[in-house]
């Protein structure tokens, strides 16, 4: 990553989104930390300059909210006329058996965690397009891959709970692979890499913090997929280690 990169993560008021904020501001990125409520995300800046970390500026983003996203946007252009890192890590999770899933709990789910990325997207890629090294990561999970699912993989967390929220992820990993198709053929864009990023199993408000994994580890294979050299793919799924399989 370029000195000075711009990098926008949305949902980084807490969890596996400030963690990744704090990486990136730590390695020389300019940080705009999105948070839906701008008390909480004005917080955790502070909490991080607290720590000695410089260049965070909290900003306002609610993903579902079109007019919230223009108006970041606006705000971009304005205040930078690009932008280097887009991480799409704003995203809930709803719990509930397959037979008690109704149509609005799986709304609900697609509203933040796959439109709210395609609204980031649509809204910012002219300031993407900008950057001489683009790069836009999908947070996502390993347990959104048809792969590991159908071999009957162990995978982390409560099976028998996830039939939204693992299907909204999985509806995120295509729009990643159809992103990097289309960014490909697109002189204009061919050079701005996309990826989905899996952070594995980590303790957060999510999970009730449940989970083996640190944020520090779960923002490792985001701030992996931030960072990309020039060389790096696009179009992939990977976890810390490598590529998931779909
Ligand atoms: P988290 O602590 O619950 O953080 C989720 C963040 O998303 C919060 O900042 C939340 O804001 C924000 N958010 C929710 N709806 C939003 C909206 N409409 N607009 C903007 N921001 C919104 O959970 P996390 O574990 O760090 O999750 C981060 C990402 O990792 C998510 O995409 C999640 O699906 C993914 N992931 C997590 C795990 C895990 O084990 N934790 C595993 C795989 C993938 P508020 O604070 O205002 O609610």
């Amino acid at each position: 990553m370029r000195p000075g990169a711009i990098a926008l993560v949305t949902g980084a008021n807490r969890g596996i989104g400030l963690e990744t904020a704090r990486q990136l501001a730590l390695r020389g990125a300019v940080v705009l930390l999105g948070s839906r409520d701008a008390g909480r995300g004005a917080d955790a800046a502070r909490a991080l300059e607290r720590d000695g970390v410089r260049g965070v500026t909290p900003v306002a983003v609610d993903v579902t909210d079109t007019g919230s996203v223009a108006a970041l946007a606006a705000r971009l252009r304005r205040e930078h006329g690009r932008l280097d890192v887009l991480v799409n890590n704003a995203g809930v999770f709803a719990g509930a058996a397959a037979a008690d899933t109704g149509a609005d709990l799986v709304r609900g789910l697609l509203d933040v965690n796959v439109a709210g990325a395609v609204a980031m997207i649509h809204a910012l890629l002219p300031l993407l397009a900008r950057s001489p090294a683009p790069r836009i990561v999908n947070v996502s999970s390993t347990t959104a891959s048809f792969g590991l699912t159908v071999s009957g993989a162990e995978l982390p967390g409560d099976a028998s709970v996830r039939l939204a929220y693992t299907a909204s992820k999985a509806a995120l990993n295509m729009l990643t692979v159809q992103y990097g198709l289309a960014f490909r053929e697109d002189p204009g864009l061919k050079h701005v890499k996309i990826n989905s990023a899996s952070p594995g199993w980590t303790a957060t408000a999510m999970n009730g913090f449940r989970a083996p994994r640190t944020v520090q580890e779960g923002a490792r294979s985001l701030v992996a997929l931030a960072t990309l050299p020039d060389d790096g793919p696009s179009g992939g799924f990977f976890d810390e280690h490598g590529a998931l399989a779909w």
